[in-house]
């Protein structure tokens, strides 16, 4: 049995516990590419996944998720991974 595509944050999360935000998240029927960007991915593509973290509801649950994860690549909650490290543990805190 094969199930769809899911988003990449929602696809980690299937193989860990997953939270109670995650039932509420916007991406839950879109696909993964949208939130992992490569070099190659265009400004416009980048746009519509940080539009779709702007209007979830959970966006803050799923940021913290990364940034107490540690998540170093996607998109998660709205921030990219270059924006992330910004907030990682300076000095062992956020
Ligand atoms: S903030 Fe973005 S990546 Fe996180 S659950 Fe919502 S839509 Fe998905």
């Amino acid at each position: 049995m094969t199930r769809p595509n899911l988003p990449g944050p929602i696809e980690k999360l299937l193989h860990a516990a997953t939270p109670e935000w995650f039932q509420r998240a916007a991406c839950r029927d879109l696909g993964p590419e949208l939130f992992y960007p490569t070099p190659r991915t265009k400004p416009s593509e980048l746009r519509a996944a940080k539009q779709v973290c702007a209007e979830c509801p959970v966006s803050e649950e799923c940021l913290d998720y990364a940034l107490d994860n540690r998540e170093e690549r996607g998109i998660w909650g709205g921030v990219s991974p270059e924006s992330r490290k910004g907030r990682y543990w300076v000095g062992g805190t956020r």
